[in-house]
């Protein structure tokens, strides 16, 4: 069996918000998914046009950051977590944000993953730099810059930690989740024929 964990991204979150039964897979059985939902998580990015869009500055305007920086990693001991975000924002009323650029279309949702995603970042944010974080931006480059705030309340890094906590369950008491409940994603997943469904 492969050594415990010591850190969980929000990458990996996604994946067992997308199926629990993929960290399992990948993190304690250390089998590969060729690359299929990472694809996915990381759709479109491209740093050409990563850098075209950055040069926008009246995006950060209308938040009313002061300053940013950008390619941020972020890394907790206490929270057992590292990531990076594309920029972070220092706001006039001094808190902090996340932005974070998505190379694809806005389709008038924020789904639950990067809600849940952003939470950890804001959560990343405030231990790092000692500011509270109530907000993320999401940039959705495909849909002519488009910019989505984020609220990010108590309850939901309450969820976010929780999630964490059961991923960190999987990987170190080695317990084999239970699998989606949208039976849809498994017609086309690498793992179908190891879950029996
Ligand atoms: S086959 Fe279905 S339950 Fe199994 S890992 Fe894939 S998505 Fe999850």
């Amino acid at each position: 069996m492969n050594e415990q964990p010591v850190f969980v991204t929000p990458s990996e979150v996604i994946e067992y918000l997308y199926c629990p039964r993929f960290i399992y897979y990948m993190n304690v059985l250390n089998i590969d998914q060729h690359e299929h939902r990472r694809t996915l998580v990381n759709k479109g990015r491209d740093i050409h046009n990563l850098k075209l869009v950055r040069n926008k500055d009246y995006l950060r305007q209308r938040i009313g950051a002061i300053s940013k920086e950008t390619d941020v990693y972020l890394t907790s001991d206490k929270l057992s977590l590292v990531g990076k975000v594309d920029e972070v924002l220092f706001l006039e009323n001094g808190e902090a944000a996340p932005l974070d650029y998505k190379f694809t279309f806005w389709e008038d949702k924020l789904y639950k993953t990067l809600k849940i995603q952003q939470t950890l970042y804001a959560l990343l944010i405030e231990e790092k730099y000692d500011m509270p974080v109530n907000k993320a931006f999401l940039v959705y480059v495909r849909s002519k810059n488009k910019l989505i705030e984020v609220p990010i309340g108590g309850d939901l890094k309450k969820e976010a930690l929780e999630i964490v906590s059961v991923i960190f369950d999987i990987l170190n008491l080695n317990y084999f989740p239970a699998e989606t409940k949208t039976k849809t994603k498994c017609s086309d997943c690498t793992y179908r024929n190891l879950c029996s469904n």
